[in-house]
């Protein structure tokens, strides 16, 4: 299967590529962003200074994505992508779409063949399970029929129900 679903915490995949649900600042935060930057190590915090004090003066953009070292995680790379915030009153699906598409992209550049994303937007940012598995997993597919080296997209899913959501959802 191109797409797995499992549950677990990220930060102890094996894959080339890690997703992380990153805020525009890049400069760390809590949730899986937090998990990331602990557990990876300050190596990861030192690249995304860079990209500031480069072409990223003003952060990343909503929908975007950019690579640095993984540090001490168990991967080559962390995507660093910026998920939408929920809107009761905005769709802003397109955006969340673009999260994954980008990072795929961006690991595609790196050559990855293997990326694990955990369920972007669903934490802090509120947006619902639902809505966000079909948009993650229907993004992710079509990506993965496309050219590209990437192989397998596994999404981590930490706790149990977030992780029968995408499984129900799951083509
Ligand atoms: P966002 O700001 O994009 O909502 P969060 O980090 O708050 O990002 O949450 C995104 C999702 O990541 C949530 O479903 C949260 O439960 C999950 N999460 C938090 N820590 C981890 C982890 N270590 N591994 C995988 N998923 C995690």
């Amino acid at each position: 299967m191109p797409v797995e679903i499992v549950e677990g915490d990220i930060t102890t995949q094996q894959v080339d590529v890690i997703v992380n649900a990153a805020n525009t600042s890049l400069l760390g935060g809590g949730g899986v962003d937090g998990a990331i930057h602990r557990r990876g190590g300050p190596e990861i915090l030192a690249e995304c200074r860079k990209l500031r004090a480069g072409h990223y003066g003003r952060g990343l953009k909503v929908g975007q994505a950019v690579a640095t070292t993984a540090g001490r995680l168990p991967a080559r790379w962390v995507v660093h992508t910026v998920g939408p915030v929920w809107s009761d009153t905005e769709d802003r699906s397109a955006l969340l779409a673009d999260c994954h598409r980008n990072s795929l992209r961006v690991a595609a550049s790196l050559g990855a063949v293997t990326v694990a994303f955990p369920a972007i937007s669903t934490g802090i940012y509120r947006w619902p399970l639902e809505s966000a598995a079909k948009i993650a997993l229907e993004t992710v597919t079509a990506e993965l029929a496309a050219d590209t080296s990437v192989q397998t997209v596994r999404f981590v899913l930490f706790g149990q129900q977030a992780y029968t959501v995408f499984r129900t959802h799951l083509p």
